[in-house]
């Protein structure tokens, strides 16, 4: 036949994700730790690569990197799970407690990939929008899921792009009200230095979600954690592909995470950063910014889809959601070292300038 039937109805009318990387001198568009893993800790990396099997499978759950980060946030191993980037658990989440005759609530605007994973697994989507300041509706979130028919709600903390954590407290009301699942990605905590792992103990309908990819400089090697009830954890087993994170990257995260400490200081460096940039943003004419508790900051301003190609002609790539919605004229810049940072601030000053000039 030379023909092909229509791919499942779920996936007409969807977009591939596409981050939009290109080439740049200065790339602040992903939210990634702009140092890589420095060099006495890579070769100790290359020493524990090289003693990797590559002819057998990998241990399917990972144990020995499980057992770390149990350990390390007083845990039993079966309250952990890692996965191929936090992303893969993202999607077992959905697949677990989402389908045909099941409700996700987002709070938009925030990470578009809960969305596309909620559609993929056919679940429906039930939405409370952000404030126009990005901080959450609480008292309509509550409300939202007062009706009863949410199965499963992703609390984003800090929130990506918009910048803000979660307020605990708000967290607590929400874990109390509802017997949804609830979980909160915490894949920037570590520049917020704020967790709900203390909420965890007392209720069963909270996960945390963790990566490698930001704070330690792991993005290319794929590996995320949730921390859970066991109970919780065992049912994101069932739907988790058997060996979905390799030999090599479970080796990478384990040197990593042993010597996570030495990432302290790299850590420190963006967030005095983050403030020094959210500083120099407010004063630039014309320019809004909104406050981080990330390594990123949000910002509008007249021209965004301009200024994003005029950042980007200079060598400067950053995140455009000038068009996305409820983020209409938005840039977002990720935290960079001190001095891509001056790049981009001077090369936003001279957009901004130039356009008044005209
Ligand atoms: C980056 C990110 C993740 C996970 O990224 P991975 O690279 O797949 O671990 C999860 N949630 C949010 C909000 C992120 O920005």
């Amino acid at each position: 036949m030379r023909s092909v039937r229509p791919a499942a109805p779920q996936l007409a009318g969807m977009e591939p994700y596409d981050p939009k990387y290109l080439p740049a001198d200065a790339f602040l568009s992903a939210n990634e730790n702009p140092r890589d893993v420095e060099d006495a800790l890579r070769s100790e990396v290359m020493r524990a690569l090289k003693r990797t099997a590559l002819n057998r499978y990998p241990d399917p759950l990972a144990n020995d990197l499980r057992d770390l980060i149990a350990e390390a946030n007083g845990l039993d191993r079966d309250q952990v799970l890692i996965g191929n980037g936090g992303d893969e658990l993202l999607f077992d989440l959905a697949l677990a407690w989402g389908g045909p005759g099941r409700t996700f609530l987002n709070l938009p605007p925030t990470f578009s990939v809960y969305e596309a994973n909620a559609r993929l697994t056919n679940t429906a989507v039930a939405e409370v929008a952000r404030r126009a300041d990005f901080s959450i509706d609480e008292e309509a979130v509550l409300a939202r899921v007062a009706e009863g028919d949410i199965d499963f709600t992703i609390i984003t903390s800090p929130n990506n792009p918009t910048g803000l954590r979660a307020p605990e407290d708000f967290v607590e009301r929400l874990l109390d009200a509802t017997d949804a699942l609830v979980m909160v990605d915490e894949a920037y905590f570590e520049f917020s230095r704020r967790t709900v792992r203390p909420l965890l103990d007392a209720h069963p309908n909270l996960i945390i979600l963790r990566t490698f990819s930001k704070a330690f400089s792991l993005a290319g090697v794929r590996v995320g954690y949730v921390m859970g009830h066991a109970d919780v954890i065992r049912e994101l087993v069932k739907v988790r592909q058997p060996y979905s994170v390799d030999a090599l990257s479970q080796a990478v995260a384990r040197v990593v995470f042993e010597n996570r400490a030495s990432f302290e200081p790299a850590i420190q460096a963006i967030i005095d950063e983050r403030g020094r940039l959210a500083d120099a943003l407010r004063h630039i004419p014309g320019v809004t910014s909104f406050p981080s508790d990330a390594n990123y900051l949000l910002f509008r301003l007249d021209g965004a889809d301009a200024a994003w190609a005029y950042l980007y002609e200079r060598g400067i790539l950053v995140r455009d959601f000038s068009h996305a919605p409820l983020l209409e004229g938005c840039l977002r810049v990720s935290v960079g070292t001190p001095e891509q940072n001056d790049a981009f601030l001077a090369a936003l000053r001279s957009f901004v300038a130039e356009r008044q000039a005209r």
